[in-house]
């Protein structure tokens, strides 16, 4: 895990120096609103270990991990009412758009007001 830097905002999140509008929290991932919402609901969702990005996440972590992580998506999604749909985003490296590398989902539901 080279290269990753334990002062980004998701770091201080999960370490407690920055407070977080928590939604779910279970042994390995951590669930919390967005801070600048893109829709109605705008959840972000990380795992606990260090992984930069996806690109990291997928090839370092145990397919049981990938496997859980996204299962755990889902349950998030169905718990703040999103039963019916949701879009989910991850921007992978800078060019991808991301902007705290530590990798995290973007959920995002009642979409109507994006389109
Ligand atoms: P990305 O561009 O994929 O790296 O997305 C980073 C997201 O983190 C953006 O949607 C920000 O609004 C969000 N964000 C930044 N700081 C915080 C924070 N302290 N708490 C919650 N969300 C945050």
């Amino acid at each position: 895990m080279n290269d990753y830097n334990f002062n980004n905002t998701f770091a201080n999140i999960l370490n407690g120096n920055i407070k977080c509008d928590k939604i779910f929290e279970n042994e390995s991932i951590l669930a919390f609103n967005d801070i600048n919402p893109k829709a109605e609901v705008h959840v972000l969702i990380i795992p606990k270990k260090p992984y930069i990005d996806y690109s990291q996440f997928c090839s370092e972590a145990s397919v049981e991990e990938v496997g859980f992580f996204f299962r755990c998506i889902d349950e998030i999604a169905f718990k703040v009412g999103l039963e019916h749909g949701y879009k989910l985003i991850i921007n992978n490296k800078q060019l991808g758009g991301q902007e705290i590398f530590h990798f995290h989902v973007h959920i995002l539901g009642n979409l109507k007001k994006l389109y």
